[in-house]
């Protein structure tokens, strides 16, 4: 069996980007048995037999009649066809333009497209992940798709697990034995003295000085961080918070800044928010509730910081009612933070969907998008949270974000539209990462 990569021999995204072709061969012929696709079994048996040379123009997968939502507030084209091929969207045609030869053809005919998903806050600390290097690939498929792929995510933050772990599972997916998300990862979070979250059975390093900070910083993208997570404030106990000093922060910040790396915060309180904002963080983690409304003094320093914001909103609930909280007070919270999210949204700021997935175990978003409608966030800033803005801070626009050619062939294919329904967004019919089929067939 043919094992090559060979350079140069599909036009300009088939270098750095291709797989080897016995993967191919497996995709196309798997797919082949499970669905009436178009594709022959002469033209997959001649990806699989003859030499791969002899058959140029099959590209890897088609995705035909679908209505494309290229990116956040684009006018939606009916009748496109997605030609994906070497991992990218190698065209994108009308629907009289005739369709290439593919390992894979799908017709979609009814369903609506966007680029792939963005969840811009997620754990890979359950049992599950234990021992990403070695575990079982087959648990490992499993429990991405049960967490990630099945709702669309393409791409995915982990802001605070054991990052060697993270690392050999994001080298897994990498390398193709997984289909799944692209992982950028923060490492295990770092606190103030005392600061290890009362919800956590681990202890996180404590950043009592600014060297301290400047130090721990260092060694997390030492390991390979992407970025960096800090605990401005943090939950000890009920009723109480530790809380990083504004120095303390500003020194993780400058070191991780001199780096190239995004800085995260939990804030927890008003006051961590606060001190996010005066050490110049890029991305709030979560709203933060139990601190009340914000006031719009506070929501414009947010926005003019350019401070992104996960609000996971489904967590609180989730949180509170674990506890046995009672309804009222858990619905204050959820007001407080629908208010957060809607004030920043409507002053311009940068939302990146987030839901804490992984520490909740619930995982799925549907909630999350219903509580935003209600924060009264429309389509367009929904998929703006879940696409372009994270690409920005945490991605590369430039290759992700949005179904242009040229771009990673991240793809979530849905049933209904997402602009009436918004909870089609939680239902994806088939999701496409880094052209590979993650989810649906
Ligand atoms: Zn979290």
């Amino acid at each position: 069996m043919m094992n090559r990569t060979e350079p140069g021999r599909r036009g300009p995204y088939d270098t750095a980007m291709r797989r080897p072709i016995e993967r191919t061969e497996r995709f196309g012929a798997r797919r082949h048995r499970r669905r009436a696709v178009r594709s022959s079994a002469l033209v997959l048996a001649g990806a699989a037999l003859v030499s791969c040379s002899a058959s140029p123009e099959i590209v890897d997968l088609v995705i035909e009649n679908v209505t494309l939502i290229g990116s956040p507030g684009a006018e939606p084209h009916a009748g496109t066809t997605l030609v994906i091929d070497g991992g990218r969207f190698s065209r994108l045609l009308d629907a009289a333009d005739p369709s290439p030869p593919a390992a894979l053809t799908l017709d979609a005919e009814g369903s609506f497209a966007t680029a792939g998903f963005w969840n811009g806050h997620v754990h890979f600390t359950e049992p599950v992940w234990g021992d990403a290097a070695s575990a079982d690939p087959d648990d490992l498929r499993d429990a991405l798709d049960a967490m990630l792929n099945r709702y669309g995510f393409t791409s995915a933050l982990d802001t605070g697990s054991d990052i060697e772990n993270t690392l050999a599972l994001r080298d897994r997916i990498d390398a193709g034995e997984l289909a799944g998300p692209r992982i950028r990862t923060a490492g295990g979070g770092l606190v103030p003295p005392g600061g290890s979250p009362a919800y956590l059975e681990v202890s996180l390093p404590e950043l009592d000085t600014p060297e301290a900070a400047e130090d721990a910083v260092e060694r997390v993208l030492d390991a390979g961080g992407d970025a960096v997570k800090l605990f401005t404030g943090s939950f000890v106990g009920p009723g109480r918070t530790a809380e990083m000093t504004v120095e303390v922060a500003s020194a993780a910040v400058a070191t991780a800044k001199r780096r190239g790396a995004r800085v995260v915060a939990h804030p927890q309180s008003e006051r961590g928010v606060r001190t996010a904002l005066e050490a110049g963080v890029d991305v709030l983690a979560h709203t933060a509730p139990n601190g009340g409304p914000w006031s719009g003094a506070l929501v414009s320093e947010l926005v003019a910081a350019e401070i992104g914001l996960s609000p996971t909103l489904k967590l609180w609930r989730y949180e509170l009612g674990r506890f046995g909280v009672p309804e009222d007070v858990i619905e204050n919270v959820q007001a407080a933070a629908r208010q957060q999210v809607g004030a920043f949204v409507a002053a311009g700021g940068a939302l990146i969907f987030g839901t804490d997935v992984g520490y909740m175990t619930d995982y799925d978003p549907i909630d999350e998008y219903a509580l935003l409608r209600e924060a009264g966030i429309g389509f367009d800033e929904i998929l703006r949270a879940l696409t372009t803005t994270p690409e920005r801070y945490y991605g590369d626009p430039a290759s992700g974000g949005t179904v242009e050619e040229g771009k990673r062939a991240d793809l979530v294919i849905l049933r209904a539209d997402p602009r009436v329904e918004i909870e089609s967004l939680a239902r994806p019919k088939w999701v496409v990462a880094s052209g590979r089929i993650a989810h649906g067939l």
